[in-house]
């Protein structure tokens, strides 16, 4: 293909998609992939030395639609250019030190991933607010943005001002929106932008968004740095962004992009980014402008996160607790330099919900840790196939039960839960007995017969020897490991049995309230939900476990094959006899590790703040637990205060 007709196919495709986004908030492919063609396209257009009229490269946005009312900008609102490596934010950097002569600061960032809104204040009073558009006509979308709660309607100054920012969804905002929704929002970017570009406020209101200020446009006062502006939108009681840094130069502008992107998973928005801007006013004429961003600001993208692929397959998997669990076989996509085959598509229900089908194309979306998850569908394929819900279990073929959004087989004797529910019994943070996987867990079942915890801990030497991928050396390893494994405590062994919802931290709780097993088992509903975090399910599950004769039996069969239980020592330090919640993102610790120090220096982390409560660490973006905690007068520290209690 020529470059020309190349060229063509690019414009088309990427205003195509563009439409998708920017009018209908509907988008059918991921930031990512849409990026990889814009950037394919700007290429070539530097290449041949020329571009098409209507190349989205020269282009801010999307034209302001006709069904709302359009206002005119009082200053025109660009888009960012964008980088992402070290060495494109240095080498940006020093075309900025080449044009002003010196090193100047920048401001650091987060690129919050919403809609631009900018708002215009006069006399004090929000009088209008406006969608970016095409940069120099928006579209009105005052009563809209007024169902955001905490956005100030008056201010202080009086002037005539414009406030620019983001209208975004926080993530708690929109797992409670999905939990209840019909129709599930795929993200958090289009449920913020389809709410406020919707001729229904009423529908805005309900997806509880909010405003992050960044920015000020036509103002009749003058700021002389971005820091100011920043100090100014805080002041007048706008929400803005708590790690707004200085970097003096690109090394620290790389360090803060860097940081930014390890902390993105503990925020309660999406970023897709980081934003740098020269802090000086007075330099920015200087460096000026393109016909589509500003020349002395850069975003930072992050690797993606998301992206769209075909769902090639749905294979329903049982868990330990006889729940069926739907896995998607995908197309293999890579997603920020992982290759991903498989996502969770969470349960039945949620299938229906986001209307998947087999054949078609969707998104999935992947954050550290966790499970890559299908988020909704970029685009139905003729074709498709419906998703069938099993009827009876693939692996024991028992007729299946539902409850709510969920599927349960109901066989006793269902291979892949029992397996599954060894596995955990072995566990690290259950009885943790080294070497055991779940793959052995299969062989014992199929090759020695093995169903319960209790057969497994009996185990001899002798039994397992002769099995494939064992010997002598192997057979005794393991055997030690079990008779290890059979000294314990409370919490492992009660994580160990697997209740229903009990968790690791939930069996540390239970025990450190009770004691020992047998004391949890005679607790009413009442003592059983003061405990922290235990509420009346779970509560209905403990005391529905420990009814159940087979289940005693089993602990009592645990204890005659010699597990014992010994007391854990109690850690002593300087948090001794104390409850701690932690809230926000801290600086530099990460929840597990502050966790970890927390209780190793004879504290007790609690989820929520209570009355109970000694003391409150709070980080960046801490939000109703410290505003709670502020209520209830309970002492509120810092990291820095944190460190210098533990001598650190
Ligand atoms: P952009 O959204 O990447 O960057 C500019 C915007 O960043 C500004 O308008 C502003 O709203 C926002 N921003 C957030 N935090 C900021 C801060 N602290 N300071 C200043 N601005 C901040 O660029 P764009 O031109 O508006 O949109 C292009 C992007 O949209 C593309 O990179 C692409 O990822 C996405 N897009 C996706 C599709 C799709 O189909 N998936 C289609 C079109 C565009």
């Amino acid at each position: 293909m020529d470059a020309y007709a190349r060229m063509k196919e690019l414009v088309d495709k990427l205003n195509k998609y563009a439409t998708l986004y920017y009018d209908e908030d509907a988008p059918v492919v991921s930031d990512a992939e849409y990026d990889a063609l814009y950037d394919e396209l700007r290429a070539l257009e530097e290449k041949e030395g020329y571009s098409l009229g209507n190349s989205p490269t020269h282009r801010v946005g999307g034209a302001p639609q006709k069904k709302f009312e359009q206002t005119k900008h009082l200053l025109r609102l660009y888009s960012l250019d964008k980088c992402r490596t070290e060495e494109e934010i240095a080498d940006w950097y020093a075309k900025i030190v080449k044009e002003v002569g010196r090193e100047p600061a920048l401001t650091a960032e987060y690129k919050f991933d919403g809609l631009t809104l900018s708002l215009l204040y006069d006399k004090g009073e929000l009088v209008q607010a406006a969608t970016r558009g095409d940069g120099i006509t928006g579209e009105v979308v005052t009563a809209q943005v007024k169902t955001i709660k905490k956005l100030p309607r008056s201010i202080s100054y009086k002037g005539k001002i414009e406030i620019q920012g983001e209208g975004i969804m926080r993530l708690s905002a929109l797992e409670r929106y999905n939990a209840t929704a019909d129709e599930p929002l795929k993200n958090a970017r289009n449920g913020a932008a389809g709410a406020i570009r919707n001729l229904d406020p009423s529908v805005t209101a309900r997806r509880g968004l909010s405003f992050m200020a960044y920015n000020v446009g036509y103002s009749d006062r003058h700021f002389a740095t971005q820091a100011e502006v920043h100090e100014f939108l805080k002041a007048e009681g706008f929400e803005t962004e708590s790690d707004f840094t200085i970097a003096r130069n690109a090394d620290e502008a790389f360090a803060f992009a860097e940081h930014t992107d390890e902390i993105r998973p503990t925020l309660d928005f999406l970023i897709d980014g980081v934003v740098f801007k020269v802090n000086e006013m007075a330099l920015r004429d200087d460096i000026g402008y393109t016909d589509k961003f500003p020349k002395w600001a850069i975003a930072y993208k992050f690797k993606a996160d998301e992206m769209t692929t075909v769902l090639k397959d749905v294979v329903w998997q049982v868990s330990r607790s006889a729940k069926l669990n739907p896995l998607a076989v995908l197309e293999p996509v890579d997603i920020g330099g992982v290759t991903v085959q498989r996502a969770t598509l969470n349960n039945y229900g949620d299938i229906l919900k986001k209307k998947v089908r087999i054949g078609d194309r969707v998104f999935i979306r992947r954050s550290n840790d966790v499970i890559p998850e299908i988020t909704g569908v970029a685009e139905q394929v003729e074709g498709a196939k419906d998703v069938e819900k099993p009827v009876v279990c693939p692996a024991c073929g028992s007729p299946i039960r539902e409850v709510g959004a969920f599927l349960y087989c109901t066989g006793e004797h269902c291979a892949p839960q029992i397996v599954s529910a060894l596995d955990h019994f072995a566990s690290k943070d259950a009885m943790d007995i080294d070497g055991f996987s779940e793959k052995t867990a299969e062989q014992f079942y199929n090759e020695l017969g093995v169903r319960t915890p209790v057969d497994l801990m009996s185990l001899t030497a002798d039994k397992i020897v002769d099995l494939d991928r064992f010997g002598d050396k192997k057979a005794d390893n393991l055997i030690k490991a079990i008779q290890k494994a059979k000294d314990t405590t409370a919490d492992r062994l009660l994580f160990a049995l697997g209740v229903g919802g009990i968790g690791k931290k939930t069996a540390k709780d239970l025990i450190k309230r009770f004691g020992t097993i047998e004391n949890l088992m005679k607790a009413d509903k009442d003592e059983l939900t003061a405990v922290d975090g235990i509420g009346d399910v779970l509560a209905d599950n403990i005391i529905a476990y420990f009814a159940d004769e087979t289940n005693v039996e089993l602990l009592n069969g645990l204890y005659a094959c010699g597990v014992t239980v010994r007391e854990e020592e109690k850690k002593e330090g300087v948090f001794s006899g104390m409850r701690l919640v932690l809230t926000g993102s801290l600086p530099t610790y990460k929840r597990g590790e502050a966790t970890r120090l927390i209780e190793e220096n004879g504290g007790e982390v609690a989820s929520s703040v209570s009355k109970t409560v000694d003391l409150v660490v709070a980080g960046d973006d801490a939000g109703s637990k410290l505003d709670k905690a502020t209520k209830l007068g309970i002492r509120i520290i810092d990291e820095e205060e944190f460190k210098r209690m533990l001598g650190l």
